[in-house]
């Protein structure tokens, strides 16, 4: 099932290869990663008539099998049957409890009913981040909190602009004060010329910071009366404290040719190597590197010809 499920999704991406589909899936995704602070935190909701069950289902699938607890979606519904298990029968009353941190993702194939728009307006009020996937229904592109005018950030079109405030981490700044971040993926390409050019490098990251100021400003009005200090990170600054090669924060891309398989952990001829982390990897992070690490650990066991087992009491 979950070989047949990847064939498909490779096949999917090179038919929309050409197009920017791609590229907006992976800016809606990476929204949606950062809106949500915890698991459960994702509310997804469609209409009376069509509940979005299959996204739900794949979101579920996504976040075990990636790890990202945040990606676990609650499935609210309109009026689930009295004798459904408890985490089928969350209602509309949970999107008045949303909060920030949170995000309501509305699936509307047709019109969303206004009970649901004004939810949505309410729960975009209390600082949840509305999202939305629809045929073209004003009425809610307007709760959600989608760009209404694309914008071009180091070459790429983005219709997101995803911040994140890092307010409940007291170490990140002093009282009263707090970090707030927000990324994007860019490409290598882009900033070579640029990293031999100082001047153009330092406008082109002011340019990011005034364009990030504005779109931040028009959803969180004084917000950008209230910054003092702004950094910008490109794929130039991770190559130079990383190391890592053109500045991949997370290594290789997945790709229709690599798809989600792990590449090997050793190099033919090259005796009692063994390599883990993002590099063998693709799609990278802090899980993978520590499950390359535990699979790498029972490799060496098995060539070693030793019994592997997890010492249940460390750490
Ligand atoms: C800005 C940023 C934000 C990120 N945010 C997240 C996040 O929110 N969640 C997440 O899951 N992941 C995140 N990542 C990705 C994550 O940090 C990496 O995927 C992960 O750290 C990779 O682990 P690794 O062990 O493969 O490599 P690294 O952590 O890069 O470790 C490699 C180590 O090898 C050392 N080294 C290199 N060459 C040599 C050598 N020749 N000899 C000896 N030592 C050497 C390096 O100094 C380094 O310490 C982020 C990355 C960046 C840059």
């Amino acid at each position: 099932m979950s070989t047949m499920d990847a064939s498909r999704v490779l096949l999917l991406r090179e038919l929309l290869a050409s197009t920017s589909w791609v590229e907006r899936t992976r800016g809606f995704a990476r929204t949606m990663r950062s809106s949500t602070h915890d698991p459960g935190g994702l509310l997804l909701v469609g209409t009376p008539d069509e509940e979005p069950w299959h996204l739900a289902a794949h979101l579920d699938d996504e976040s075990r099998l990636t790890g990202i607890g945040q990606l676990k979606p609650t499935l609210v519904r309109y009026q689930p049957p009295a004798d459904a298990p408890p985490h089928l029968s969350v209602t509309l009353q949970r999107l008045e409890a949303a909060r920030r941190g949170e995000t309501v993702l509305v699936v509307a194939e047709t019109q969303a009913p206004e009970g649901l728009l004004q939810r949505a307006w309410d729960a975009r009020r209390t600082g949840a981040t509305v999202l939305a996937l629809d045929t073209g229904d004003h009425e809610l592109e307007s709760v959600a909190h989608e760009l209404e005018e694309p914008v071009e950030i180091a070459g790429r079109r983005q219709s997101y602009v995803a911040v994140k405030n890092y307010c409940y981490d007291p170490s990140l700044a002093p009282p009263g004060k707090s970090v707030v971040g927000s990324g994007t993926s860019t490409d290598w390409p882009y900033w070579e010329p640029l990293i031999a050019d100082r001047p153009a490098y330092e406008a082109e990251k002011e340019k990011i910071a005034t364009l990030y100021r504005e779109q931040i400003e028009r959803f969180y009005p004084g917000f950008a009366a209230t910054i003092e200090m702004t950094d910008v990170a490109t794929p130039w600054t991770f190559a130079r404290y990383t190391g890592n090669w053109k500045g991949s924060m997370e290594g290789w891309l997945y790709t229709p040719a690599t798809g989600i398989k792990q590449l090997p952990c050793v190099l033919p001829g090259l005796g009692s190597f063994y390599m883990v982390g993002q590099w063998i990897s693709p799609g990278g992070g802090l899980p993978a590197g520590l499950m390359t690490g535990r699979n790498v650990s029972k490799r060496i066991a098995r060539d070693a010809g030793i019994r592997w087992k997890l010492d249940q009491g460390a750490g």
